[in-house]
């Protein structure tokens, strides 16, 4: 089973790490009666604003990918992604994402709302297995 390489430009996620990479363990891209990339979102952000929420955050980390990752040549960090966008042309049957790579976006992102998956393709039709 394939898993699309994550790139965020959410630098203002709790989850956020340098390169625009995504530190979390996993993450759910949702949407509201979705037809453009707009009304897509990254349910997992959470807003860096306190210690407690860092805290927080450690539960759903990388953490084996942090360690193991970095030090493999053409690797690099990701989380899995569940997807509920059956609009989307990347979408595939069991929640999954075909993309090779998605783009999360929301620059100044203070709520999930503010986000975006850009990659967001319309003319799914919720069939691909
Ligand atoms: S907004 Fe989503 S993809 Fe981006 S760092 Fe936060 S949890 Fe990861
Ligand atoms: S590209 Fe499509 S299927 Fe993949 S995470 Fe984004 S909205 Fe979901």
């Amino acid at each position: 089973m394939t898993n699309p390489v994550v790139k965020c430009s959410v630098d203002t996620c709790v989850h956020w790490l340098p390169d625009d990479a995504c530190g979390a363990a996993n993450i759910d891209v949702l949407d509201s009666q979705s037809k453009s990339a707009e009304e897509t979102k990254c349910k997992t952000f959470e807003l860096r604003s306190s210690a407690a929420n860092m805290v927080g955050a450690m539960d759903n980390a990388n953490w084996g990918g942090m360690v193991r990752e970095p030090f493999r040549e053409g690797r690099q960090i990701t989380p899995s992604v569940t997807c509920t966008v059956k609009d989307c042309a990347y979408w595939a049957a069991g929640d999954r994402c075909e993309a090779d790579t998605v783009d999360i976006t929301g620059s100044s992102a203070h709520t999930c709302e503010d986000t975006d998956c850009s990659t967001f393709e319309s003319g799914g039709h919720g069939g691909r297995s």
